[in-house]
C-alpha cells in the first residue's frame, strides 16, 4: 500500500488492501487452523471500504513526530469512518500531509500503534519482511551458541507494536498483546516460518485479547500454530545452562529472559556465598549462582508450580560440577510475609525480584513505598559483606524513583553499604520509549 502525500480529503478512492498481503499458502498443520487464521484475516478491514485516515490533537502530533509508537483514544479528532481492529490506518497532519500509519484498535484506550511515522511508505509485504529483518539484525552477534533462549521481536521498541516473538531454541513463541494482530495472524506466522524455520511456533495471548481471539477465530491461549504437539516443555541454553520454559502456560513467554545478564552477574558475586533467590519463579538467578559457586542457593516463591520447575532447571544442569555440589533449598511462601517474619535467617547475596508492584497508574506511590520496605527487609537478612541486588520490572515506576526507593532504605539500615551497580535493558529487550523501561536493578554490598 502507498501512502500518498497528497491531502486525504482529496483522495476518497483508495482501496484498503493490506488485509491481503502475504496470504498465499499456509504450510500451518491441520486444515483446521489455516481455516481459523483465515477466518481473523478476514477480519482485518472490509474489503473496498475507503482506507481508515485520522486526525488527532495537535499535542498529540508532536508526541509521534518525536517518535512516540502510541495515539490514545482521547487523543482523537477526527476520523473519515468506523475502523475495525488490525486496520492500518493513517494519520494526516495539521496541513493534511501525511504523519504516521499504524496498526488501528477500536476498543482499546491505545487507538493507533504507530508503525512508521515520517515520510510516507509503502506498507506491502517487502516493507513487512524488512521490518522482520531489522529486528532480527539487531540481535546478530549478540549470543553465540551457549544461548539458544533469547527475544527476537521486543514489540514497539523493535517496531512491532504490541507483538513480541522469542525463541527457545527450536521453539518460537509468538505474544501479542492487541487485537489488532489477530487478523494478520497467518501472514506474520508464515513470515517467520519463511526467515526463522523454526520447528515449532505457540501462540500466546495476553489476558485482554483472550475473548476477541476466541470469538474472532476459535483461537486459543498456548495454541500450536506450526509443527507438534508439544509433549514437554521445550528446553533451551542460556549461557551455556539448560533451562525449560512452560512456553504454553507460563508467565511471559515461559521463561524471564530479560534477566540473563543480571544472572550472569549474580554468578560473578556468588562464589562461596550462601544465596536468598526471592521471587525466584523457575530459578533462574539460583542455578546461575550455582555455577559460580555458592554454596547454598535457597528458592523463595508463593507458586508451587514454580518451584516444581526450580527444581527440575536445577536437575537439568548437574553436569556442572558447581550446580551438583551446591545445597539447593525450596521454600514456598509469601515472600513479603517470609521476609518481615525470619529474622533470624541469614544470607550472603539476595536476589529481590517480585512480580511488578504497580500495574496502573494508581498504584506508582504505594508501590515506590513497597519497594522501599521490601529492600528494608532483604537487606535485614544480609550478612556482613553481603550483596543485595534489588529489581523492579514496574513500568509506572521509574528508575530514578526505584534506585532512590532502595537507596533510602539502605541509609536507614544504618549500616555502610556501597553501592555495586545498576543496570537496566538486555540488549535483545531494545527499550525506545519511556514506557518500554520497565526493567531497572541495583546492587549494594556492606
Ligand atoms: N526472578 C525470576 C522472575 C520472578 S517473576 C526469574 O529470574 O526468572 C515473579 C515471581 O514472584 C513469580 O514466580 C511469582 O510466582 C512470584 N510471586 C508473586 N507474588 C509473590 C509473593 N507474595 N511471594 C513470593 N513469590 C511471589
Amino acid at each position: 500500500m502507498k501512502m500518498e502525500r497528497t491531502s486525504w480529503k482529496k483522495r476518497r478512492t483508495l482501496v484498503q488492501r493490506e488485509g491481503q498481503v502475504g496470504v498465499q499458502a499456509s504450510a500451518c498443520s491441520g486444515g483446521t487452523l489455516k481455516r481459523e487464521l483465515q477466518r481473523a484475516g478476514s477480519e482485518t478491514g472490509a474489503p473496498g471500504a475507503a482506507r481508515l485516515r485520522l486526525r488527532i490533537t495537535a499535542a498529540a502530533e508532536s508526541i509521534v513526530r518525536g517518535g512516540h509508537p502510541w495515539v490514545f483514544a482521547e487523543s482523537m479528532r477526527e476520523q473519515n469512518r468506523e475502523g475495525q481492529a488490525g486496520e492500518l490506518a493513517v494519520i494526516y497532519d495539521r496541513q493534511d500531509k501525511f504523519l504516521a500509519v499504524g496498526l488501528f484498535d477500536p476498543d482499546s484506550p491505545i487507538r493507533v500503534r504507530v508503525l512508521h511515522a515520517g515520510k510516507p511508505q509503502t506498507i506491502d509485504a517487502a516493507w513487512w519482511a524488512a521490518r522482520l529483518d531489522t529486528a532480527l539484525r539487531r540481535r546478530d552477534g549478540l549470543f553465540d551458541e551457549r544461548t539458544t533462549g533469547y527475544r527476537l521481536i521486543n514489540g514497539e521498541s523493535d517496531g512491532w507494536p504490541g507483538l513480541v516473538l522469542d525463541r527457545y531454541d527450536t521453539t518460537l513463541v509468538l505474544k501479542i498483546y492487541t487485537a489488532a494482530w489477530l487478523g494478520r495472524l497467518e501472514e506474520i506466522t508464515l513470515r517467520i516460518q519463511e526467515r526463522l524455520k523454526p520447528e515449532r511456533v505457540v501462540l500466546r495471548l495476553s489476558r485482554n485479547i483472550l475473548s476477541d481471539a476466541k470469538k474472532m477465530s476459535g483461537l486459543e491461549d498456548g495454541r500450536v500454530l506450526i509443527g507438534d504437539r508439544l509433549e514437554a516443555c521445550p528446553t533451551f541454553l542460556e549461557s551455556g545452562l539448560r533451562f525449560e520454559a512452560d512456553v504454553l502456560r507460563g508467565q511471559k513467554t515461559g521463561f524471564f529472559l530479560d534477566q540473563r545478564e543480571n544472572r550472569q552477574l549474580v554468578e560473578s558475586l556468588a562464589r562461596g556465598r550462601t544465596v536468598l533467590n526471592a521471587f525466584s519463579f523457575s530459578g533462574g538467578f539460583s542455578v546461575y549462582a550455582a555455577r559460580g559457586g555458592a554454596k547454598v542457593v535457597t528458592d523463595l516463591d508463593i507458586s508451587a508450580h514454580a518451584l516444581a520447575a526450580a527444581e527440575r532447571n536445577f536437575k537439568l544442569n548437574q553436569t556442572e560440577p558447581a550446580v551438583a555440589r551446591a545445597l539447593h533449598e525450596l521454600v514456598r511462601a509469601d515472600a513479603f510475609e517470609w521476609l518481615a517474619g525470619n529474622s533470624r535467617r541469614k544470607f550472603d547475596l539476595v536476589v529481590l525480584d517480585p512480580p511488578s508492584l504497580a500495574k496502573r497508574e494508581a498504584e506508582r506511590a504505594g508501590a515506590i513505598r513497597a519497594y522501599g520496605k521490601l529492600a528494608e527487609s532483604g537487606l535485614k537478612h544480609l550478612l556482613p559483606g553481603g550483596i543485595l541486588v534489588a529489581c523492579s520490572c514496574s513500568a509506572h515506576v521509574t528508575t530514578a524513583e526505584f534506585f532512590n526507593a532502595v537507596r533510602q532504605s539502605v541509609t536507614k539500615s544504618g549500616r555502610k553499604f556501597i553501592e555495586l551497580r545498576t543496570t537496566r535493558h538486555a540488549p535483545d529487550h531494545p527499550a525506545t520509549f519511556a514506557e518500554a523501561e520497565y526493567l531497572k536493578v541495583i546492587y549494594f554490598e556492606g
